[in-house]
């Protein structure tokens, strides 16, 4: 590691930060210097790192766009200072938030990595510090004075993810996430095993671009079966909205009800993005393969192929603050931006 390398700690909150309130016993987010002192092996590290604090810190569960943005401001406006970025947040939405990242930072050229922890950092058997730690060494890597990883990443339980390919699978386990669909990109033994082929490369002639808007106007639809036209079409009859992530069964099949596909062709013919994802955790949507999904390629649902949900719909949110016209933003979401899909 380079002894100069120099590493911003973004605090937004979450269970590593948090102490027990004791009237209540219920866990709190509380002051970012208070956890810092909780862990001096950080003075041991090869690397300089300075620390910011969002004002409020917050459990992840309020976790919105607005605050995104702040996180990518943050990083924006410290990018040529530092080499590299580890945020601090709460396991519950670190996903959403590592996907919405992805998108929002294009062309990085420095790592961004997620972590935080099950237990806070003063519990005894805390997961925190391995955490924090070995993150911060993950965002040191250099080679020939370059970052070794140009992408959001999220660090959990020795395991570095692609960000955008990650959901948390787990609320008491250490072991909080998986990727399903893409490998881990370096294991944390006692050696750091980087898979380097499975990094996303940075091309060097083009500079980081912060996209700091996202369009809210989004719903995610979980089909089950006894699901009613009623239902359906109030969520369609959503005024303003734009897009939909309907995750649906297996490889991307739903109903082939009348009233179903009806509604779903309606919706796409007044302008609405509906996007197939699987309510399977692995594999991939192939619209077609069965005959109750062929119809909705047809009537022209996109695919997202093994995309995650939380990767889907920050990309679409992402996507359709971009101005693009109807008749391409089918082909832009099933292309792959940030490595988010296969
Ligand atoms: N509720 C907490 C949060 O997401 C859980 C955690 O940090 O793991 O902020």
């Amino acid at each position: 590691m380079n002894s100069r390398t120099k590493i911003l700690l973004i605090y937004t909150g979450g269970t590593i930060g948090m102490r027990k309130d004791l009237k209540t016993g219920a866990l709190k987010v509380f002051n970012f210097s208070k956890l810092l002192q909780r862990i001096p092996e950080l003075k041991q590290l090869d690397c300089e790192i300075e620390t910011i604090s969002f004002h409020n810190p917050i459990d992840s569960s309020n976790m919105k766009p607005e605050k995104w943005t702040e996180i990518a401001s943050i990083i924006a406006s410290n990018y040529s200072e530092f080499d590299g970025f580890v945020v601090l947040h709460g396991s519950d939405t670190m996903s959403y938030t590592a996907s919405a990242l992805s998108f929002m930072l294009e062309n990085l050229s420095k790592p961004v990595v997620l972590t935080g922890s099950q237990l806070p950092i003063g519990d005894l058997r805390t997961d925190a510090k391995e955490n924090l730690i070995t993150a911060i060494q993950i965002a040191s890597l250099q080679q020939n004075n370059k970052s070794v990883i140009t992408e959001v990443c999220l660090y959990f339980e020795y395991k570095l993810y692609r960000g955008n390919r990650t959901t948390k699978i787990n609320a008491e386990h250490f072991n909080a996430f998986a990727s399903p669909n893409y490998p881990a990109l370096i294991e944390s033994g006692v050696y750091l095993n980087l898979k380097s082929e499975l990094f996303l490369a940075h091309n060097p002639a083009m500079d980081l671009i912060v996209h700091k808007d996202l369009d809210t106007n989004v719903v995610i639809l979980k089909l089950f079966p006894g699901i009613n036209k009623n239902v359906l079409s109030a969520i369609i009859g959503i005024p303003n909205l734009r897009g939909i992530v309907l995750e649906t069964y297996g490889s991307g099949n739903a109903t082939t009800e009348d009233w179903f596909l009806n509604l779903i062709e309606k919706a796409i013919a007044k302008g609405l993005h509906i996007v197939n994802v699987s309510q399977c955790t692995s594999g991939s949507v192939n619209m077609g393969q069965y005959e109750v999904s062929s119809a909705l390629k047809q009537i022209g649902v996109i695919s997202g192929k093994d995309i995650t949900t939380e990767a889907a719909i920050t990309k679409l949110m992402y996507l359709l603050s971009q101005n693009i016209p109807f008749g391409d933003f089918q082909t832009v979401f099933e292309t792959s931006l940030r490595g988010e899909m296969s």
